[in-house]
């Protein structure tokens, strides 16, 4: 009799823990309230020259803004261009528009995207996920305000960006955006901008070739994977060879897409809203839910 009682008090002990976990859980969640669930996007940002261009990647982001019918409480981005050691949420107040390219014409570096911030869905962000350091200081990179520029030119819906652990493999940010899904039912959009193919070098070799065979290749792989809602081939894309290899030089610009694809619920459409290739970057983006 001794030991049943100890068996089923060490039985209760991981229940007793597993509850009170769920209440404060409900406790954070509950802070803000629910909402229809928001879309995810992916954006393939490209050049910071698309903040003054009107053309067919420009248009096909205003197209998807204008998709989203419940206007969002606040913007998360997770942007190729916020790269760190460790992950850092951003909480300024007012996100200063950041110029983080060089060489560019004047007329862009007077561009500004000027969007509040959003400390409370910040905070949120370090709920979901305790090991989020804050970042006071980070405003919009062009990640960011290049896309939103077009998604949202109003510039009224509060933003905020989540950093990229470049230190990390990739099943670890796939991992930890699965932590970030509720936020989708508490009117936050979650947006990853990068480019499924990134390789500037060929790029600046002949940037106005044609896109590359391995190019081609590769967005379609990607997204033949996506159909099939098998992103475990696509955390693994080493995996596919050498178009993956002249696709992803670096990382940088393929992990946001990891991102996005963590939060598609099982049955949920995914739309390809762009599905362009330029020599040796793909400009395809794509609109879950
Ligand atoms: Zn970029």
């Amino acid at each position: 009799m001794e030991r049943r009682k100890f068996i089923k008090g060490i039985t209760l002990l991981p229940l007793a823990a597993s509850a009170m976990n769920l209440h404060e859980l409900k406790n954070i969640t509950d802070s803000f309230s629910n909402t229809s669930k928001m879309p995810v996007f992916f954006v393939g940002h490209g050049s910071p020259m698309n903040a003054v261009e009107d053309n067919s990647y420009t248009r096909s982001w205003s197209a998807m803004g204008k998709s989203v019918k419940e206007k969002p409480n606040a913007i998360l981005v997770v942007s190729a261009h916020w790269l760190t050691r460790g992950t850092f949420v951003s909480t300024a107040p007012t996100p200063e528009t950041i110029y983080d390219f060089g060489g560019f014409p004047d007329e862009l570096y007077k561009i500004k995207y000027p969007a509040p911030g959003s400390p409370e869905y910040a905070k949120q962000v370090m709920q979901l996920i305790p090991e989020a350091k804050e970042d006071k200081e980070w405003g919009l990179d062009h990640g960011a305000w290049v896309v939103l520029k077009f998604l949202f030119p109003e510039a009224k819906i509060p933003v905020f960006q989540l950093s990229i652990d470049y230190y990390k493999p990739l099943q670890y940010h796939f991992d930890l955006a699965k932590r970030l899904a509720s936020l989708r039912e508490k009117g936050v959009l979650i947006i990853s901008s990068g480019n499924i193919v990134h390789n500037l070098r060929k790029f600046f070799e002949n940037p106005d070739a044609k896109p590359f065979e391995w190019t081609v290749e590769f967005d379609e792989w990607v997204k033949n994977r996506i159909n099939a809602r098998d992103f475990q081939s696509l955390i693994d894309y080493e995996k596919h060879g050498a178009s993956a290899k002249l696709s992803v030089p670096t990382r940088d610009h393929y992990i946001p897409m990891i991102y996005s694809l963590a939060l598609t619920d099982k049955m949920e459409d995914i739309h390809f809203t762009n599905e362009e290739t330029i020599a040796s970057v793909s400009m395809r983006a794509f609109r879950i839910g």
